[in-house]
């Protein structure tokens, strides 16, 4: 299972694997889980795929973050992320992040959820 940490602030959505150490989702008065609050929520996914795909369908602003600490994509080759001009980019910050930065045309970004949602 995956958790897409939304924060609306920082306008950054992250995605966890739910064994990291980094995915806390805590439920409160301005974050929800499975619940979309005043600053965002965590939410529960099977896959990266469906969390990205949640992410455009709330049509979240901001960037996806995949954490470097658990690497939800680490059992996908690169290569096709490539293809899908779908670029990491390494922020540089304490946390080590690795960001996506989607350039998608649409048909780019549903051949990428249809990837990660494993029907291509
Ligand atoms: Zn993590």
């Amino acid at each position: 299972m995956f958790w897409l940490d939304v924060d609306k602030p920082t306008k950054t959505a992250t995605v966890h694997r739910d064994e990291c150490v980094h995915a806390v989702p805590g439920g409160g008065e301005q974050k929800g889980v499975n619940e979309m609050r005043r600053d965002g929520g965590w939410f529960s996914f099977d896959s990266v795929g469906e969390a990205m795909r949640f992410h455009k369908e709330q049509q979240l602003t901001g960037r996806v973050i995949m954490c470097s600490h658990c690497e939800p994509l680490s059992q996908l080759s690169p290569e096709p992320m490539a293809k899908l001009n779908v670029r990491t980019v390494n922020t540089g910050c304490d946390f080590d992040a690795r960001e996506f930065e989607i350039t998608d045309t649409k048909s780019q970004w549903r051949r990428l959820t249809e990837r990660l949602l494993g029907r291509k």
